[in-house]
């Protein structure tokens, strides 16, 4: 099986009142499938119309204070409890410790040991990239690099950070999906439809065993607290996964649309929430999609479901 999973960044599941919540105003076909049309965050169900269940998961990692995004993301990406090892959660930048977690039990580590084929399918400016590079070199294991922790991860692990060569054929995605906001600063760019986003997602995800996208723009619409920002990023997030489930092969694969914490599900607020947050797994495997499915109850538990669907034939 190859494994797809789609990173959103603050998207917890939340009550559905219109006058904060703006998954209740957005027009979505997916991820109202996926989610439900009113949350409740009472654990596993199934989603009509598509072969997914969804399984509201806790994010908080037993640790007080709201979640964030260095020990969530690392908790994710690995299958430890940063926020238990760091004794709180930590916003941004993984740290030295998070790094060492993230250099020793990220899936794109573990996934090139097994000697398997793993994509970060986001795109970096060529200044941000030798930016990483050169702050890596300088740190060694000591100071702090600004960069997220799947950045770190890939950078670590020796996963190649797509560039605006890749993004030119169709191999990479820019973190706004479409492109656009790139546009004017590639020679010869143009920006594509949320729907050719998810279908190039999906034709890397078919040649890598494991495959990650992470998007963030719905945290930032949820810090700013903007109804109608927030409702175009989760339209834009919809039509990318219509477009990536039209081209997945779903007996194949298993897509994930996870995310570390809630936040733009209540904008009546500017932190991040204690909601739970949504972990969707698609794929015609049914018999695998239950069993992760029960299994999956916190942020823990992702890696471990995704190295157990790489490992099913
Ligand atoms: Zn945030």
């Amino acid at each position: 099986m190859r494994v797809l999973m789609i990173f959103v960044d603050g998207l917890g599941l939340g009550p559905p009142d219109p006058e904060r919540n703006p998954l209740c105003r957005a027009r979505l076909s997916v991820l109202e499938s996926l989610l439900d049309a009113a949350p409740t965050g009472d654990g596993s169900r199934g989603s009509p119309g598509l072969p997914a269940s969804t399984v509201a998961a806790d994010p908080g990692l037993g640790v007080p204070g709201l979640p964030q995004s260095a020990t969530g993301q690392t908790t994710i990406l690995t299958g430890v409890n940063g926020a238990r090892l760091m004794g709180r959660h930590l916003q941004a930048y993984p740290g030295p410790a998070l790094r060492r977690v993230l250099a020793e039990h990220s899936l794109f580590a573990r996934v090139l040991g097994q000697g398997g084929r793993a994509a970060f399918l986001n795109m970096f400016t060529p200044e941000y990239r030798e930016a990483l590079d050169g702050a890596l070199v300088a740190t060694g294991a000591g100071g702090r690099v600004r960069a997220g922790a799947f950045t770190l991860a890939a950078l670590i692990a020796g996963v190649r950070l797509r560039g605006p060569e890749e993004l030119q054929v169709g191999q990479a995605v820019y973190h706004d999906v479409t492109g656009e906001a790139f546009c004017g600063r590639g020679p010869g760019h143009r920006a594509v439809t949320p729907e050719e986003a998810g279908r190039r997602a999906a034709e890397v995800a078919s040649d890598h065993d494991f495959t990650l996208f992470e998007y963030f723009l719905t945290d930032l619409a949820g810090h700013r607290q903007d109804m109608s920002q927030a409702v175009d990023v989760l339209e834009r997030l919809d039509r990318f996964l219509a477009g990536a489930l039209d081209r997945l092969d779903l007996g194949r694969s298993l897509l994930i649309v996870c995310s570390d914490h809630g936040n733009v599900e209540d904008l009546a607020v500017r932190t991040h929430t204690l909601n739970p947050v949504p972990v969707a797994l698609v794929t015609a495997r049914s018999e695998l999609r239950g069993r992760l499915a029960r299994e999956i109850r916190d942020l823990t538990h992702l890696a471990p479901a995704v190295l157990a669907a790489l490992n099913t034939r």
